[in-house]
């Protein structure tokens, strides 16, 4: 096996192009466990943190772009980031412990394709376009569009993600996401949700849900969305009825796995109740200038 450390975009599209077997790979806490569990190793391995564009995080003209393979600490440590999008930094923050996150990436997170990766929701919920390298230049899709089932994306062979490009939130937004894992630390999500809203004068007038670990992929819930626009939050919490109604929207949404770490009827029921605890959370965030 071949390791290159290019120190551009063109040179690990060059490297990519030259080799079918080669593999680019950020932080690598996905990657080498995979590797260690028997998954065929590639022929070349291109590690893509020596680009100084996939470690740049800067905010220009309304817009933040965040190198691909940016280390999720510096996204957490980050405060400016963090005030525009809170509920990012905190999946961000839940990726392993302080040692995986000095290594571990949006990028990685999002094209390793893991159904329960914990960066993704919010990604999703906050808009986040995927700069993507391709074989002669750049195409940007929506997150949402990379990861297309477990262990899959919509990267054709030699493509990677450059960046991802985030608009600043409108005033009187709030983002926030929750997961929950059987155990304290450590482990990973059997339910994720992500919710954003904008709140104008007294009421709800935008707002996206994802879940995560419900499906093969994250979901937009279109529906628990709708649940929440237009309604009031004038005492400043959510109006209890669209509340119930975001959950019940969250839950006919998941279509999760059953195994030893939660079943079907569980997953489904923490779906709803995360949705609605994250919900309150953006709102609050929202009205308190997040
Ligand atoms: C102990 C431990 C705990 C963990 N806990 C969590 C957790 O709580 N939540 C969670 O979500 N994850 C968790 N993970 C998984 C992992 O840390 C995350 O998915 C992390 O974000 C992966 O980022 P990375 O840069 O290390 O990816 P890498 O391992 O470098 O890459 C992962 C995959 O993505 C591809 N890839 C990487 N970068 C790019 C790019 N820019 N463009 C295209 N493809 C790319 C690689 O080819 C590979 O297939 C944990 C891992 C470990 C080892």
């Amino acid at each position: 096996m071949r390791y290159a450390a290019p120190a551009t975009v063109e040179e690990a599209q060059a490297l990519l192009a030259d080799d079918t077997g080669a593999q680019v790979f950020a932080g690598a806490t996905d990657l080498v466990p995979q590797m260690r569990a028997g998954r065929p190793a590639p022929s070349l391995l291109v590690d893509l943190k020596g680009i100084d564009r996939l470690t740049a995080v800067t905010h220009e003209d309304g817009r933040w772009t965040i190198g691909a393979a940016t280390p999720t600490a510096e996204l957490t440590r980050n405060e400016a980031f963090t005030a525009a999008f809170p509920g990012l930094s905190e999946g961000a923050g839940l990726i392993g412990s302080d040692q995986i996150q000095n290594r571990s990436s949006l990028g990685g997170n999002l094209a390793n394709a893991s159904p329960a990766a914990d960066s993704v929701p919010a990604l999703i919920a906050n808009d986040g376009q995927a700069v993507i390298a391709t074989a002669d230049g750049t195409r940007t899709v929506p997150a949402a569009e990379v990861a297309t089932g477990p262990g899959r994306t919509s990267l054709a062979d030699g493509e990677f993600i450059v960046e991802f490009t985030f608009a600043d939130p409108p005033a009187g937004t709030g983002d926030a996401y929750l997961r929950m894992i059987p155990r304290t630390e450590m482990d990973i999500a059997i339910v994720g949700a992500a919710v954003r809203v904008t709140v104008d004068g007294d009421a709800i007038s935008d707002a996206t849900v994802v879940l995560g670990a419900v499906a093969p992929t994250a979901v937009v819930v279109p529906d628990a969305a709708a649940a929440l626009v237009g309604t009031s939050v004038a005492d400043g919490a959510l109006d209890d009825a669209a509340a119930t109604a975001l959950a019940e929207a969250a839950e006919a949404a998941c279509d999760p796995i059953d195994d030893k770490r939660g079943t079907i009827a569980y997953r489904r029921r923490v779906a709803g109740v995360l949705a609605r605890r994250a919900a309150a959370i953006a709102v609050e965030r929202a009205r308190n200038g997040a």
